[in-house]
């Protein structure tokens, strides 16, 4: 992976959540290249630990290890050895997120509803919560615990909101409105923190195809489906993202010379989907 800038971040400790996954297994490695020290976090033990090795035998500085962000003392644990291992953590990027089938409904529109579908009034709480507190606890817990590290000596928190917190998605009212909740809390930390030297942003990344959403997204002759069709036609570049493109974005939002007095923010790399009417 050549990398689309070239920022110098030798010494610094990044810590990465959801690390096992598309976007922050990318990010990570782009902060390793740049000659940071990497903590790779992720529920995905094996997952983690083995993209963790194989930047190591490219030369990366990085450690994996195991950790729950919506479990307290599992984070104060890995953060302990990470102070052993790497040092206090300068930057954190708080990735992991995602959503829940138990918080999506099957239909656009109610009136398109039958008995077989799930509805609006069908959504689980249980898959409601789990939503919210992924994508909106699993932010908070791990900034408790990494953000005290930059305290004495200044450092950058980066969220990942989502396109839909703009203006929700149809179907994942749940995971929607949680994106709302991290853009809202970057704006917050970004204030909290603005004269303890900490800069607080957000990436919002539009539409990527995952090894989760590739079946919805494309037919098996690789035509798009239906729902797949009207993301393109609603997005001004008529194409998807890819998580590469995100890279740029994160490395200099991160760098304190670059970023200075970047607080705040929340960009949306998004191919233009959230600039759009429609019309
Ligand atoms: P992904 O599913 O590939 O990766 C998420 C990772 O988080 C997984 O490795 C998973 O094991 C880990 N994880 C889940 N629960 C965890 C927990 N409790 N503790 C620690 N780790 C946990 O997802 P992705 O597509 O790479 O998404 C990364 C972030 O970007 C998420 O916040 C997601 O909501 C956001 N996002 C994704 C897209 C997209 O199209 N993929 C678009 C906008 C925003």
């Amino acid at each position: 992976m050549s990398l689309p800038l070239n920022i110098d971040y030798t010494d610094k400790v990044v810590v990465v959540s959801g690390a096992a996954g598309l976007i922050c297994s990318a990010i990570a490695r782009s902060f390793a290249l740049s000659k940071a020290k990497v903590a790779l976090l992720d529920l995905n033990e094996e997952k983690v630990k083995k993209i963790a090795e194989d930047l190591k035998k490219e030369g990366l500085r990085c450690e994996g290890y195991k950790a729950n962000v919506l479990d307290k003392d599992s984070l104060i644990s890995v953060h302990k050895h990470i102070l052993e291992d790497l040092g206090p953590c300068d930057i954190l990027i708080n990735g992991a997120g995602g959503n829940n089938p138990k918080a999506t409904t099957d239909n656009e529109f109610h009136f398109e509803a039958n008995d077989d579908t799930k509805t609006f009034f069908d959504l689980d709480q249980s898959g409601i919560d789990f939503v919210f507190k992924l994508n909106f606890q699993g932010t908070l817990l791990p900034t408790q615990i990494f953000a005290k590290d930059m305290l004495e000596r200044g450092g950058c928190i980066l969220n990942i909101s989502s396109m839909n917190a703009y203006v929700p998605l149809t179907k994942i009212p749940a995971y929607s409105a949680a994106k709302a909740g991290i853009s809202n809390f970057t704006q917050w930390l970004a204030t909290y923190f603005a004269k303890s030297n900490i800069r607080c942003n957000a990436i919002a990344p539009g539409f990527l195809v995952s090894d989760q959403n590739r079946s919805l997204l494309f037919n098996e002759d690789g035509s798009p489906t239906k729902r797949s069709a009207k993301i393109l036609n609603n997005t001004p570049m008529h194409r998807f993202v890819d998580a590469d493109e995100l890279l740029g974005a994160v490395l200099f939002l991160c760098d304190d010379r670059s970023a200075s007095a970047i607080t705040g923010v929340v960009l949306p790399i998004d191919c233009g989907f959230s600039a759009y009417s429609g019309v």
